[in-house]
């Protein structure tokens, strides 16, 4: 059979044959995961919710990590490369001798870069006979990937859905039951920690940590089933920086190389994914210099008011602890409209990095983050998710800064996905009901202090 491309004007080529895994040359080494008893977890210990292959790859010290063939194929049959654009009618409109850039992961099936890892870990699942995968999601998209991975991979995919969305918000719920997932709100009935918290508040609202919870202990549950994450796990991370490979050739191609690079920040995957293969080229190899911009909301501030210590992913703690810049595992954050940016930790090497000084964090609030994205969105035509409206909102602020300072600056941000299932966030702007959320104190002292002595 003669193999053709399956878009026009693809090239083979232009899908990176392997991730880049910065563990390899971070400033600092990667503190171990703890078990709640202290001790580092080892691979037997991680093999009961993630399949080996992923469990290898999460406490890989290698540079390098080569993107199987199968899986190259299908990024490609799904739309990658994804784009990057010269946002050349924005420049006009902020009247910036910057040039923008912005690489577009929101033509992805799903509409976000969330595919990129959910269809990896998919592959391997299968691979390993994993039945069936469990996880959780907030508003949705980490679902709805997830779904679309199950259906692509023939695995079963449940998913808990915080309750305040699965009401609020049926589209993706929709979304991720066309995909044949089986969606449950959470807190639900089916696992004891739900069961537990709805026996105290029957009208629970729900949220990410309380979700992962009971996905773990459904997993934990089974043989034949393991537990899917959809950020902050170094593997994750790794899967995420085939955006960055892109653009870096992309820019390449265009004889252009960034002075900004921003994303924004949920636990710091879309973020990530676009910066490490750059933070590789200029740090690692000293060849440019380049400001790292990593933007969250002030309702949610785990980089510019978090602690760096260990703490555990979910509310119930029963995942492994994980060293990373956190605002504790019982904070509730407040209900944005970035659904994505709900949580409460930030991937370990992202926190490294945070804290040596090699990325910068801002934090705006949801009302100038919405002004931003509308400005985006009628200058180029494409209406941000609420979460990448926060990355849209930093490059226009340095855009204009640029101007102030007449510098001819490049930025390049990452437009993690589209925004056309968060419309009742836009109407809420339009129409002037955002409320800008932020929290007076951060408490973190209830967190196992024994782990955190240095
Ligand atoms: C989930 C999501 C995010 C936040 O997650 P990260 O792991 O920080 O990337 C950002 N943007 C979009 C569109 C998302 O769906």
């Amino acid at each position: 059979m003669v193999k053709k491309p399956i878009r026009a004007n693809q090239n083979p080529n232009s899908i990176p044959k392997r991730w880049y895994n910065i563990v390899a040359d971070l400033p600092e080494k990667v503190p171990p995961l703890l078990l709640p008893n202290g001790r580092p977890a080892t691979a037997s210990d991680l093999k009961a919710l993630f399949p080996l292959s992923l469990v290898r790859q999460e406490l890989s010290k290698r540079r390098f990590l080569r993107i199987p063939e199968e899986l190259r194929e299908l990024y490609a049959e799904l739309g990658r490369p994804t784009p990057l654009f010269r946002a050349k009618r924005l420049e006009s409109v902020l009247k910036t001798p910057a040039r923008i850039y912005y690489k577009y992961e929101g033509v992805l099936p799903t509409g976000s870069h969330k595919i990129n890892t959910a269809i990896a870990q998919a592959y391997y699942n299968a691979q390993e006979s994993v039945k069936r995968l469990t996880t959780e999601t907030g508003a949705g998209q980490w679902g709805s990937a997830l779904a679309l991975a199950g259906a692509l991979f023939d695995l079963k995919v449940r998913v808990y859905m915080v309750r305040a969305s699965y009401e609020q918000k049926p589209y993706r719920r929709v979304l991720m039951e066309i995909y044949g997932a089986e969606v449950i709100p959470s807190p639900s009935n089916r696992t004891r920690y739900g069961k537990k918290i709805l026996e105290k508040d029957p009208n629970n609202p729900g949220s990410l940590g309380i979700a992962i919870s009971e996905a773990i202990e459904d997993a934990l549950m089974s043989q034949d089933t393991k537990y899917s994450l959809g950020s902050v796990l170094s593997y994750v991370l790794l899967h995420q920086t085939i955006i960055g490979l892109e653009a870096r050739g992309q820019m390449k191609s265009l004889d252009e190389y960034p002075d900004y690079v921003i994303g924004c920040v949920g636990g710091g995957s879309n973020f990530a994914g676009l910066m490490y293969p750059f933070y590789y080229e200029s740090v690692v190899k000293g060849k440019h210099n380049i400001t790292f911009i990593a933007v969250e909301p002030r309702a949610v501030p785990t980089m510019t008011r978090g602690v760096y210590a260990y703490d555990y992913g979910d509310t119930a703690g029963l995942t492994p602890l994980l060293k990373m810049s956190t605002i504790g595992h019982r904070f509730i954050p407040p209900s944005i409209h970035a659904g994505g940016l709900r949580y409460h930790g930030v991937a370990p090497t992202l926190s490294i990095l945070i804290k040596h000084g090699y990325v910068r964090p801002v934090a705006y609030h949801q009302k100038e983050v919405f002004e931003a994205a509308r400005i985006f969105a009628i200058s180029e035509g494409i209406v941000p998710a609420p979460e990448s409206a926060h990355a849209v909102k930093a490059a226009i602020e340095i855009a204009l800064e640029c101007r102030r300072r007449n510098e001819e600056k490049v930025i390049l941000f990452n437009l993690s996905g589209h925004g056309l299932l968060d419309l009742s966030g836009y109407d809420a702007y339009l129409r002037n009901k955002l409320e800008n959320y932020e929290p007076s104190s951060i408490d973190t002292s209830y967190l196992p202090v024994a782990f955190n002595s240095n």
